[in-house]
């Protein structure tokens, strides 16, 4: 058994939909397209797996919060939705 570590895995998983983090917390509903049942509460989101990290990071939007979250993993998504955004923006200035 390799040693329980602290790190947040934020590369993809294999056999999901797609490589996308939310997989680690979500597994896609059967006969749905975009209906995810959360792994850590058990809630299902049918917004795809935007929705599901939003419910995991607790991201103010449509969807209720995930109670089970811990902190690391709620920090780490907050982070990645911020690397997202800023990314978006680098890719403006370069248009730009
Ligand atoms: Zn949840």
């Amino acid at each position: 058994m390799p040693p329980r570590t602290k790190k947040f895995q934020i590369e993809g998983l294999e056999g999901t939909p797609s490589r996308d983090i939310g997989w680690h917390f979500g597994d896609p509903v059967p006969n749905s397209k975009e209906n995810i049942v959360c792994k850590l509460c058990g809630k299902i989101t049918t917004g795809g797996i935007t929705q599901l990290k939003e419910h995991i990071a607790h991201k103010i939007g449509k969807v209720t919060s995930c109670l089970n979250v811990t902190g690391i993993i709620r920090e780490s998504m907050m982070k990645i939705f911020k690397e997202v955004k800023e990314k978006k923006i680098d890719k403006k200035n370069e248009n730009g």
